[in-house]
């Protein structure tokens, strides 16, 4: 999708360090972090959000990606988080995972 933010960091249009690729999903930093670790993971294809996957492989592979960037960057305990929807916090329309950790955090969320 053309005008889609992370379609364009996926395609490397926007040049950044992905921290795991492969070829279907990529994980990369977040700009704004809300923890000392953020990362997020997304897949390659444009959805534009969880409501719109209907892959059990590609939402488990996206999974699997998550555990596999915790592993490499030596990040043992870690929530993930998907928002799904404006009123959830949604800001950007094309499915990612938020990895987060590097620092206790509080549950219930909020
Ligand atoms: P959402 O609020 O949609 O669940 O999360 C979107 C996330 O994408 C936010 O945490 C935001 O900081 C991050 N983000 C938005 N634009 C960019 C960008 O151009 N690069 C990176 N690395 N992260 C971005
Ligand atoms: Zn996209």
């Amino acid at each position: 999708m053309e005008s889609c933010i992370f379609c364009k960091i996926a395609g490397r249009e926007i040049p950044t360090h992905f921290i795991h690729e492969d070829e279907l999903a990529v994980s990369f930093k977040d700009i704004a972090p809300q923890a000392p670790v953020h990362v997020l993971v997304i897949p390659r294809l444009h959805v534009a959000s969880l409501n719109e996957l209907h892959d059990q492989n590609l939402l488990g592979h996206l999974l699997l990606v998550a555990q596999k960037t915790a592993e490499k960057i030596g990040l043992l305990q870690y929530r993930l988080v998907i928002n799904t929807g404006a009123d959830a916090g949604q800001a950007v329309f094309h499915l990612h995972l938020h990895l987060l950790g590097g620092r206790k955090l509080a549950w219930p969320p909020g």
